[in-house]
């Protein structure tokens, strides 16, 4: 901890708040403050967007290979310093260390696959219909961009924008959660390492997101958002950013359905659901939400799904053998604790977990709850939490429209064996990502992202620097 920067970064130097003001980082398995971190105000929104705007001309003109060469450095270190990186992580935000770890990897993992697409920025050329006139087109950079990240994946949230942002020619502003700001920190201190010119990456620590962000949005200057986090923010940033109508990607909220079909491979579906619910403690937008499972496997599902979730260890990220951290705070907790009561309350059936334990840290247990109602609050609210809840079907055209039976849409899980049936419910399933007998889909190859109000664009993949790229056309006339 003692190297950890704490201040802001603009313009490649390290700076307090022109107000001097300061904020504490918890650390959630304890309740204690970890240290302060430099609390940005309107000011240093200006000062960040000052140097990532001055930079922005020359490091789009940079060479794709030194952008390339910058990132590759960047994944070399981080990988190097993998241990030191998930301490941090752990420390901040709670999830166990091996976890932290994976998630370590994971996030470097995006700085290399955008050095490698750095320098295959394509264009084209072509004879319009006419025969005379010629295309020529062109791929640039959009311009500054700012990057909003959540809490959950400190890192990785961070390295999925900040990649093809470089890759692409883009300088920025990164605002990470209040709750995580330290590995942003310690990953802006890597970038200068491994070369990255002043002005491209700026961070801002903030408790002022609303202050800091809006101007920023509404001024011009900006011209790509690149948010992550919850729906009901999302909406508000579309908002704001609709005044100087500034290029977004949203990377939203889901409620994904796990459906287990009479025909799947028990194992297979209990060790999926064991990832799909349990990575992260439940706080991913990918957990798992509503278990769809079929009546005629639904007690042996859950009863092997129980079993699985009360051997889970439950206690600090740091202690050996454990694999359920803290929640982020008492304010998830207390929401995790209220959708389960009203779930109870509807009468759904405790197979295991379901009560908070004593003592400081903002521990919950892993929960099943079997039965559960489909007028319960958490069919159609982020349970963010270890808390799986079953459900039962009889039926695939029913189980397809409760699936779609939602205003979100970032992935599904389904398990059979029936290689026509997976291929026809993914196919109607209404979302961005489908698991097929796999609990896991997050992959730095792949175009990660939901439809409906789980977001718009991808991150990630062969399409994920498009995100940061416009393309320009040249007109040629010809003799
Ligand atoms: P959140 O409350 O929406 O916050 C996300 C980020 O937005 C934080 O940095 C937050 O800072 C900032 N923010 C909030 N209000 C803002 C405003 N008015 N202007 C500018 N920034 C603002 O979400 P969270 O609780 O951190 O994260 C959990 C959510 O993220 C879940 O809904 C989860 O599904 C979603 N998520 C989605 C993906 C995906 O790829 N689809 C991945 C991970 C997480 P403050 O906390 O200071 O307000």
């Amino acid at each position: 901890m003692t190297d950890t920067p704490t201040q802001l970064f603009i313009g490649g130097a390290w700076a307090d708040a022109a107000d001097a003001a300061t904020m504490p980082v918890d650390d959630p398995a304890t309740g204690e403050i970890l240290c302060h971190v430099a609390d940005a105000g309107a000011k240093d929104a200006q000062r960040a967007e000052e140097a990532a705007v001055q930079a922005q001309e020359e490091w789009a003109r940079t060479a794709p290979r030194v952008r390339s060469e910058i990132l590759r450095r960047a994944y070399e270190i981080i990988v190097e310093r993998t241990d030191e990186l998930a301490h941090l992580m752990t420390a901040e935000m709670g999830k166990p260390l091996a976890e932290a770890r994976g998630e370590v990897a994971y996030a470097a993992e995006f700085f290399r696959w955008f050095s490698e697409e750095a320098v295959r920025i394509e264009g084209g050329n072509g004879v319009l219909p006419d025969g005379r006139n010629r295309m020529l087109l062109s791929r640039r950079p959009v311009g500054p961009c700012l990057l909003i990240t959540p809490w959950n994946f400190p890192l990785a949230m961070g390295t999925r924008k900040i990649g093809p942002a470089i890759a692409a020619g883009c300088t920025m502003i990164l605002k990470p959660a209040p709750q995580t700001p330290l590995s942003s920190l310690a990953l802006a201190a890597i970038l200068k390492e491994a070369g990255l010119p002043d002005g491209v990456l700026n961070v801002v620590t903030t408790s002022r997101a609303g202050e800091v962000c809006e101007p920023l949005l509404r001024g011009g200057r900006i011209r790509k958002l690149s948010f992550t986090g919850s729906t009901n923010v999302g909406r508000l940033l579309l908002a704001q950013s609709a005044e100087a109508v500034v290029r977004t990607s949203m990377e939203l909220g889901g409620n994904a359905p796990f459906i287990v079909f009479e025909d799947a491979d028990l194992d297979k579906a209990v060790d999926g659901a064991m990832v799909a619910k349990m990575r992260n403690m439940g706080e991913a937008c990918t957990a798992a939400n509503r278990f769809f499972v079929h009546s005629s496997v639904v007690e042996e599902f859950g009863r092997r799904l129980a079993e699985r979730m009360g051997a889970l260890v439950v206690g600090p990220g740091t202690r050996n053998g454990v694999d359920v951290g803290p929640l982020i705070d008492r304010v998830g907790r207390a929401k995790v604790e209220e959708l389960v009561a009203d779930a109870v309350e509807r009468g759904a059936r405790v197979l295991v977990g379901g009560r908070t334990p004593e003592g400081p840290g903002c521990f919950y247990p892993p929960t099943v709850l079997m039965d559960v109602a489909s007028d319960s609050r958490l069919m159609d609210t982020e349970i963010f939490g270890p808390v799986a809840a079953i459900l039962t079907f009889d039926d695939e055209d029913e189980v397809i429209r409760r699936a779609n039976d939602t205003p979100w849409g970032l992935v599904g899980y389904v398990f059979t064996e029936g290689l026509d049936r997976a291929l026809r419910v993914s196919e109607r399933l209404e979302v961005g990502m489908v698991g097929l007998n796999t609990g896991l889909v997050s992959n730095p190859a792949a175009p990660f992202g939901g439809v409906k109000q789980s977001g718009l664009g991808r991150e990630g993949g062969r399409v994920g620097i498009d995100e940061f790229l416009e393309y320009q056309y040249l007109a040629v006339p010809v003799q």
